[in-house]
């Protein structure tokens, strides 16, 4: 039987209209939420992004303060700009669009953003606490897959999951929460990387498959067991004449033949993608309820 798809653009949506609601209670009280949000360089992808960041401050009534900075932008400029955001109290939460040039050091900006205002959850801080189960700002694409599992009504308690990726923005910190003793965590995590042996055999023991890789495609059906629940992370481009753009987006996960192995799975686009930018906004109202 062919997979449920996991609707993440409608789960993403009924978690809006409920942060509209509380938009609007914290602008009764005086208090817009407002983002900052930075990008430095031309990449369409971080464009794209920032573009639909922008568009999702604006559904919700949120202040936001947009800057695009040229690629030349000196690691001290940014970091200058970080200082202003910073000390804005209209600003409850700054992010700065990564990947950064090269010439630029992501840590040393990343740690530069003061941790309240660390909505994308990358600080240090806010990754010990996440790690520690203290309350704190959770990264929003770990924490949109946590949402996207609870309102399936997947049972993560107790499941075998499978991550295959261990990046710091999603593969560790979404591991994390799984492992963690709270509610969409308490799972049997094992986490897969380029150097991971048989990588096949481990996939295929997963109850929850979990692929955050950048290759497309890289899961295939036989790496799936017949029934797992599985969340594609990846968002990746390939030539496509067809298209108007020239190019389509597909996932890590070779999704038509995994639709019939798995009993959930989760689209691209249209599954992990909307739930990050959920999730960014979700910490932003709540900084915002800290300033309160
Ligand atoms: P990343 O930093 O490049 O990390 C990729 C991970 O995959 C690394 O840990 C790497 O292992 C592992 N990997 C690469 N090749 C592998 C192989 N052949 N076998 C097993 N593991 C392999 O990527 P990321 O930032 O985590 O992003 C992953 C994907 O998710 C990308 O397509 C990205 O665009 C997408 N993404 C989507 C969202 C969203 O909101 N939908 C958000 C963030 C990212 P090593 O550590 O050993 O190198």
């Amino acid at each position: 039987m062919a997979a449920q798809i996991i609707d993440g653009k409608l789960i993403a949506s009924e978690i809006r209209e409920d942060l509209k609601k509380e938009v609007l209670e914290l602008k009764a009280s005086g208090i817009t939420p407002g983002l900052g949000v930075i990008l430095v360089g031309e990449d369409p992808a971080s464009r794209s992004y920032v573009s639909a960041k922008e568009k999702a401050c604006d559904n919700l009534g949120l202040y936001s303060e947009n800057v695009k900075l040229p690629a030349e932008t000196t690691e001290e400029e940014l970091l200058a700009l970080v200082d202003t955001m910073n000390n804005n109290s209209k600003i409850d939460g700054i992010l700065v669009q990564l990947p950064l040039p090269k010439h630029i050091d992501t840590d040393r900006v990343i740690m530069r953003i003061i941790p309240e205002k660390d909505v994308d959850g990358f600080h240090p801080q806010s990754i010990g606490k996440m790690i520690m189960g203290k309350d704190t700002f959770l990264p929003c694409t770990p924490h949109g897959i946590i949402k996207l599992l609870l309102h399936s009504n997947v049972k993560v308690e107790g499941a075998n999951v499978v991550v295959v990726g261990r990046s710091n923005i999603v593969g560790k910190p979404v591991a994390n929460l799984l492992l963690s003793k709270s509610e969409g965590g308490n799972a049997t995590v094992t986490v897969c990387h380029s150097r991971t042996k048989n990588i096949a055999e481990i996939t295929r023991r997963a109850d929850i498959l979990i692929a955050a890789i950048g290759k497309p495609e890289f899961i295939t059906a036989d790496m799936i067991k017949d029934g797992a629940v599985v969340i594609d992370v990846g968002v990746n481009r390939v030539d496509d004449s067809t298209k108007k753009r020239g190019y389509r987006l597909v996932g890590d996960v070779e999704y038509k033949a995994a639709l019939e192995k798995a009993s959930k799975i989760t689209p691209v686009p249209g599954g992990v993608g909307p739930m990050t930018i959920t999730m960014l906004m979700y910490n932003t109202v709540n900084s915002a309820k800290n300033r309160k």
